[in-house]
């Protein structure tokens, strides 16, 4: 969200957005599970142009073992975007906003998972953002989940994962990167939908009292129709789609 004056047209006349969505609606979203062989569990995300792999690896034992808990299993986080993922190179080496987002992610996701029964363990997420193309923390979200659920971790419910923000004016659901740039806010939200729970809240932007709340509600339907694709990849992994058998 960087409020700058731009040449695009965020929301037309007719509340068509620049990429031809209503304001209500999600990008594409795809997941699938189980893609990669060597991880407990992974996912593949398509969330708009963001391309997403999440690898889980754990219960494992702890390196360097003083992180280890006597008490739980603990959870690491590594959101890393490839150097092709954006229009000019990214450094390969991890950013203060990587760094960031994978402390955010794993604070969103440590709420669902139930690591008690795993003490001194750790469970390893690593999402590779292959394009990014704004809102790639909810993307990234969204496929961890699916992700640890693949990994049978025990969780108390998925996180589903949307932003909603606001253009011209205007309440938009799943915010894309022109519209990030050139918007007035962004708010990113993961939510577990079974337990009604916000476990991801940011918000780059100003919004009023009356804004804030309809952005939140808006994002929260957006996770609620991600969460239906989350849980259909992860069915079409263990019941079978006749393609991931
Ligand atoms: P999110 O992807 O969760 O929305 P940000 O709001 O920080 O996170 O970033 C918005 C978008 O800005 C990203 O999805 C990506 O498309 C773009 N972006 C982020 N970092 C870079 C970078 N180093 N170079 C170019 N574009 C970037």
């Amino acid at each position: 969200m960087g409020g700058k004056e731009s040449d695009v047209v965020l929301l037309d006349e007719k509340g068509i957005r620049c990429d031809g969505r209503t304001v209500n609606q999600t990008r594409k979203v795809t997941i699938k599970a189980g893609v990669l062989k060597n991880a407990d569990g992974s996912a593949y995300i398509e969330f708009g142009d963001n391309k997403i792999i999440a690898g889980v690896f754990g219960p494992r034992d702890v390196h360097p073992k003083h992180l280890a808990n006597t008490d739980t299993g603990i959870i690491r986080c590594r959101y890393h975007m490839s150097p092709f993922s954006v229009t000019e190179r990214k450094h390969p080496a991890p950013s203060r906003r990587e760094i960031e987002i994978g402390k955010v992610l794993k604070e969103a996701l440590k709420p669902a998972l139930i690591l008690d029964k795993f003490p001194r363990t750790v469970v390893d997420v690593f999402l590779e953002v292959l394009q990014a193309d704004g809102g790639s923390r909810c993307a990234a979200l969204a496929a961890a989940s699916v992700a640890l659920a693949d990994a049978g971790i025990p969780m108390r419910d998925m996180v589903s994962a949307c932003a909603a923000g606001k253009v011209a004016d205007t309440i938009i659901l799943d915010v894309n990167n022109e519209e990030d740039q050139a918007g007035q806010a962004d708010m990113p939200v993961g939510y577990m939908p079974n337990l009604e729970k916000v476990t991801l809240f940011q918000l780059d932007g100003v919004l009023t009292p009356d804004e804030y709340k309809k952005c939140l509600e808006t994002a929260i339907i957006g996770c609620k129709q991600v969460y239906e694709i989350q849980k259909k990849a992860i069915k079409d992994k263990f019941f079978g789609d006749g393609e991931n058998q």
